[in-house]
C-alpha cells in the first residue's frame, strides 16, 4: 500500500548517503585497511537502521525483529567482504608494482657496480701514469699543464663515477650523525655555480639538529635534487631548501616554481631511466635519491603542478643529541 512512497523514500536516502560518502572520500582513502572495513560495516549499518527507522516510523510498515536484524546485518557484512577483497586486492597489486620496481633497480645497481669497478680501474692507472710522467724533468713547462688538465679530466670522471654509481651499495657504509644545517649548507655550496649560471636564487635556512646517515650519500640526496630544481627553472627561478624539526622528524623542503610534473611524471619518478631531458639527463638521479633516503630510514613526498613549480619533502627520524 505504501509500496511508492517507501521507495522513494529509500532513494531519497541513498542519494543522501551517497552524497556524504563522496565528501567522507579523502578521508575514507586515507585510512588503513582494517578501519576502513570497520568504517564501511558501520556506515553500512547505520544506513540499514536509518531505512528501518524511517519505514517504520513514517510508513507505520510493521517491521519485525528478525527482519531489522537480517537486513541490517546481510548488508553489512556483505559489505565488509566487499571492502575487504577490494583492499586487499588493491594491497596486492602495489605490493606487486612495489617488486617489479624493486627489480628493476636491482638491476640497474649491478649492471652500474660493475661498469663503475671496471671503468674506475683503467682511470685510476692511467692518472697514476700521467703523474709520473709529469715528474720527470724532460716535459716543457706548456706540456706539464697539459697533463694536469688531463689529470683534472680524469678526476672529475672518476667524480662521475662515484657520484652516480654509488647506489649500488645500498647501505651507508660509515653511519655518522650529521647535522642537518651543516649538509644544507655544504650542498648549497657545491650547487653555487650552477645555479648563478641558471639565474636561479638560492635561498636557505634551517634550524640545527641532527639526524644519522652518510655525509657523501646525504650530500647525493641534496645535491640530486637541487640539480633537478634548477635544471627545472630554464630561464631563472628562485630554489629555497629549508629545514626544520616537527615532533621527532628532520623535515628538508625544498622548493622551486620550475616547469613542474604531471601525475603520470610524478609517478614515475626514481624509476631508472624515467627522464624528460633526453639525451642531457641519466634518470638515474631520483632513484639514486629514493634508494639513499630509505637506507636513512627516511621517505620522501613531491608535490608538483605543471607550470607552477614543485616541492619535495624529506623527512628523517631525528637524533636527539649532536
Ligand atoms: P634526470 O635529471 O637525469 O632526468 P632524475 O632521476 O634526476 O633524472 O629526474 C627524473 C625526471 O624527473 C626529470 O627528467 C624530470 O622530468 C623530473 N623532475 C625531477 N625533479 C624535478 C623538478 N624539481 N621539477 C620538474 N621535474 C622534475
Ligand atoms: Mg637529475
Amino acid at each position: 500500500m505504501h509500496g511508492l512512497e517507501v521507495s522513494w523514500f529509500a532513494c531519497i536516502s541513498l542519494l543522501i548517503f551517497f552524497l556524504i560518502t563522496t565528501k567522507l572520500k579523502p578521508f575514507y582513502n586515507n585510512l588503513p585497511m582494517i578501519k576502513k572495513i570497520i568504517f564501511s560495516g558501520v556506515l553500512i549499518l547505520f544506513m540499514s537502521v536509518w531505512i528501518m527507522a524511517g519505514v517504520k516510523l513514517l510508513f507505520h510498515v510493521p517491521i519485525t525483529i528478525e527482519l531489522f536484524l537480517s537486513y541490517s546485518l546481510i548488508q553489512s557484512f556483505g559489505i565488509v567482504l566487499i571492502v575487504y577483497i577490494m583492499e586487499s586486492n588493491k594491497e596486492k597489486q602495489s605490493l606487486l608494482s612495489k617488486i617489479i620496481q624493486m627489480e628493476k633497480v636491482e638491476v640497474v645497481s649491478h649492471l652500474a657496480a660493475s661498469i663503475s669497478h671496471e671503468v674506475r680501474n683503467p682511470l685510476t692507472t692511467t692518472r697514476g701514469f700521467l703523474q709520473l710522467v709529469n715528474e720527470s724533468d724532460d716535459i716543457p713547462a706548456v706540456e706539464k699543464r697539459y697533463i694536469k688538465i688531463a689529470m683534472q679530466e680524469l678526476d672529475q670522471a672518476e667524480s662521475i663515477i662515484r657520484n652516480y654509481l654509488t647506489f649500488a651499495k645500498p647501505a651507508p657504509e660509515v653511519i655518522e650523525i650529521l647535522n642537518l644545517k651543516k649538509e644544507i649548507d655544504k650542498a648549497i655550496n657545491i650547487i653555487v655555480p650552477l645555479a648563478n649560471m641558471n639565474i636561479v636564487k638560492l635561498s636557505s635556512e634551517s634550524e640545527t639538529c641532527y639526524i644519522k646517515g652518510n655525509t657523501g650519500l646525504f650530500q647525493q640526496v641534496l645535491v640530486n635534487i637541487l640539480k633537478n630544481a634548477i635544471e627545472a627553472m630554464p630561464s631563472g627561478g628562485t630554489l629555497s631548501i629549508e629545514g626544520t624539526v616537527e615532533k621527532s622528524l628532520a623535515k628538508v623542503t625544498i622548493t622551486d616554481n620550475g616547469v613542474g610534473m604531471n601525475d603520470f611524471q610524478r609517478k614515475r619518478l626514481g624509476v631508472p631511466y624515467f627522464s624528460t631531458k633526453e639525451i642531457k639527463g641519466t634518470g638515474l638521479g631520483m632513484m639514486v635519491v629514493f634508494r639513499i633516503v630509505e637506507s636513512m630510514n627516511g621517505s620522501l613526498n613531491v608535490e608538483s603542478k605543471p607550470g607552477k613549480g614543485t616541492k619535495i619533502t624529506l623527512i628523517f627520524p631525528l637524533n636527539s643529541s649532536g
